[in-house]
């Protein structure tokens, strides 16, 4: 039996597991934060072993290594490949956890990012502001997700006060784009390098936090789908990726394809896919991380969308109630911004699948209503 150690004790680790030991693998987590490791479902953490030794104990349970996040620090993930297959690759994560990396290997690539600069100074903010006409975006090159370590730009007056906060790190600035809609692909590369991909979904953010995804409509997917895949043909090929990658984009006004980010993983806009298709996302990444086939995953609803439950509880009895919702909780204690569960809404039927969605949208608030 092969075993599968994931980097990171959260959501993603657990479906992972969840959908990969029906294949007959088996798996182990490593926890950043608590420097733990665990034999059992995350989020209940009894570990097998913490202190010194831990991080031995978990690569010597495991065949091979893969990541629930992409912020894993340079340092363990080249200690962790000198011991064991980590994929996808050591340097998918090093371009795909730096937002300057993924910007500029979209560049060489020729694939189009809304325009940027590289802060170092104060007065370089307040030239990109001044070049970038109108509002932008100025994020920390690493470590931020969910909008963390984001701040909004439309006033030359607020550059000290965002220079102020984020100093400490290295900082990219944006323009902000003025897009439609955001949207992300999810392709699956194996390791002989047969690529198949999801139909793009369609995503609505609030605070920066993923609210709800959506298979996208086929008039959208007819004129975005083909430009999607080239640019993730483009990126899997220069990494010899193997396993999942997300790309985000914005789609801009003219129906044009900008990269936001890369995600070097399951990613959370391919939860419905557990229903919603007769391959998830998560069995996969599984399959081609241990050399079992892949295959191009077939719709098995018309319409599927998902809401995310963010720093709140839900009565599973409301959310139940509605034959074409699926809930799944994580185990997770109720927090702030804290993505906590997911909803699934799977259907045929047209009015059933828009009643739905509005009635659990009401039971389930964005995080900023
Ligand atoms: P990120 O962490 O970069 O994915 O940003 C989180 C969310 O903030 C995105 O999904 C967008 O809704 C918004 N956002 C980030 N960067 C930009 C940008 N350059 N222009 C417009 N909106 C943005």
């Amino acid at each position: 039996m092969t075993t599968i150690g994931v980097m990171g004790y959260g959501q993603l680790g657990r479906m992972l597991a969840i959908h990969g030991l029906a294949l007959g693998v088996d798996f182990r987590f490593w926890d950043m934060r608590t420097e733990a490791y665990f034999s059992v479902l995350p989020p209940h953490d009894s570990p097998v072993a913490t202190g010194p030794e831990a991080l031995e104990a978990f690569l010597e349970a495991v065949d091979v290594v893969t990541f629930e996040t992409e912020n894993v620090p340079h340092a363990l993930v080249d200690r962790i490949a000198h011991r064991k297959a980590v994929t996808p690759s050591a340097k998918a994560l090093a371009v795909c956890q730096n937002r300057l990396a993924e910007k500029r290997l979209c560049q060489q690539l020729e694939i189009p990012v809304a325009p940027f600069f590289d802060i170092q100074t104060e007065a370089e903010l307040q030239t990109a502001f001044k070049t970038l006409s109108g509002e932008m975006i100025v994020k920390t090159v690493t470590l931020g997700y969910d909008g963390k370590g984001q701040r909004r730009v439309t006033e030359s007056a607020q550059i000290s006060a965002v220079w102020a906060a984020l100093q400490d790190q290295a900082l990219i600035a944006e323009k902000k784009v003025n897009f439609q809609f955001e949207c992300s692909l999810i392709a699956v590369r194996d390791h002989l390098g047969k690529i198949v991909f999801y139909p793009l979904m369609q995503n609505e953010h609030r605070s920066g936090i993923l609210y709800c995804s959506q298979v996208m409509s086929s008039e959208w997917r007819s004129v975005l789908q083909p430009q999607a895949e080239h640019i993730a043909d483009q990126l899997l090929s220069y990494f010899d990726y193997t396993g999942v990658l997300a790309i985000e984009f914005f789609v801009g006004p003219e129906g044009e394809l900008l990269v936001n980010e890369l995600a070097p993983r399951v990613h959370n806009s391919g939860h419905l896919t557990i229903e919603g298709f007769d391959y998830n996302q998560f069995e996969q990444h599984v399959r081609a991380l241990v050399g079992l086939p892949i295959h191009t995953p077939t719709l098995r609803y018309t319409y599927v969308a998902m809401i995310n439950i963010v720093g709140q509880s839900v009565d599973p009895q409301k959310i139940l109630q509605f034959p074409a919702a699926h809930l799944h909780w994580y185990g997770k204690s109720v927090q702030p911004n804290r993505k906590v569960g997911h909803i699934t809404v799977a259907t045929n039927d047209e009015n059933v699948f828009s009643d739905t969605v509005t009635a659990i949208k009401q039971l389930v608030l964005p995080i900023d209503s």
